[in-house]
């Protein structure tokens, strides 16, 4: 079986690397050309333009930043649809909006492709230690056709029903990352304000009902490190909380909470914070309470 895997990231570079170490034929395309040379260290194939591999792949996956660039990959005119073959299966592990989910289904099943959204959580730890929860939305026969590749990137796969699903248990998902980003990023910035070590505040709330695993990430991997490399780049969780915003706007429900976070995350990235790990509320906070 010959796979592709379209944007070797944060996250796409340690999943498709998995797929190799699981003994897949795995041909790689990313747009900065570095990235494919790391996965080729690792075994991974690299080379084959886009349109071969819509041509000759049997799966192709992709982990893309924004959905502009999921839509131009799959419905551009160099994209999948217009150039793959009859039969192929399409997996996109990136987030986006569950509406861009259905138009891209629509399209590929159109031109006899199946496409599933594959939204996955548990960041660049989980791509690395394949333990992702994977939600997948479309056709329960093609999920079933796939499972053991998604069971070599993730611990935790959930079939969601029709596809757009997936994505909107994603989004869910980032909706409360969002706020329980905020939240911790308040804790800790107001510890610092009180004069309190944050290890030790860190120590009691991981037994106390404020225990997160966002705030848990958040202090063990960056704040404690004071290191702030993504990760999660505070970008894409604003991308995200957009995403959330629309798909609430669109149904009439009220996100007072995360309406307002994702101005906060809105204002961090003016102020810089954009290219940062999404933990980098905390010293956004940091420099709020310098003012
Ligand atoms: P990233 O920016 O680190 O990686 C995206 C990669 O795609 C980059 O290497 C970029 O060069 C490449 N790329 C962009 N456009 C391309 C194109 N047209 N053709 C080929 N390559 C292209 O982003 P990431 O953190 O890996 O996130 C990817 C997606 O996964 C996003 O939608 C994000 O929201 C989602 N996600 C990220 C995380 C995380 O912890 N980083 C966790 C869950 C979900």
């Amino acid at each position: 079986m010959k796979l592709a895997f379209i944007g070797l990231g944060n996250m796409g570079l340690p999943m498709a690397r998995n797929l190799v170490k699981a003994g897949y034929e795995v041909y790689g395309i990313n747009r900065s050309k570095g990235r494919e040379e790391s996965f080729a260290e690792f075994g991974g194939k690299v080379g084959l333009s886009l349109k071969e591999l819509a041509q000759q792949a049997d799966v192709i996956m992709t982990c893309l930043p924004m959905p502009a660039d999921v839509e131009q990959m799959f419905l551009g005119p160099e994209g999948i649809v217009s150039n793959g073959r009859k039969g192929l299966t399409l997996i996109d592990f990136s987030t986006v909006s569950p509406d861009l989910c259905v138009k891209i289904a629509t399209a590929a099943e159109q031109a006899g492709m199946n496409f599933l959204d594959a939204p996955v959580s548990g960041g660049t730890v989980g791509a690395e230690q394949a333990t992702l929860s994977i939600m997948v939305g479309g056709s329960k026969p093609v999920f079933d056709q796939v499972l053991p590749i998604l069971e070599k990137l993730g611990k935790n796969i959930y079939h969601v029903g029709e596809v757009g699903n997936g994505t909107v248990v994603k989004l869910l998902n980032q909706l409360m990352v969002g706020i329980h980003t905020q939240a911790a990023s308040e804790a800790m910035t107001l510890a610092d304000k009180m004069g309190l070590p944050k290890d030790m505040l860190h120590r009691i709330l991981s037994n106390s009902f404020a225990q997160s695993r966002i705030y848990d990430r958040h202090y063990t991997q960056f704040v404690e490190k004071d290191t702030f490399q993504p990760g999660f780049a505070l970008n894409l969780l604003h991308k995200d909380l957009v995403l959330v915003k629309k798909m609430a706007d669109d149904i009439g429900a009220a996100l007072p909470i995360g309406a307002h976070v994702e101005q906060l995350i809105d204002t961090a990235k003016t102020k810089g914070f954009g290219e940062k790990d999404m933990s980098a509320m905390y010293l956004y906070m940091n420099e709020k309470n310098e003012q």
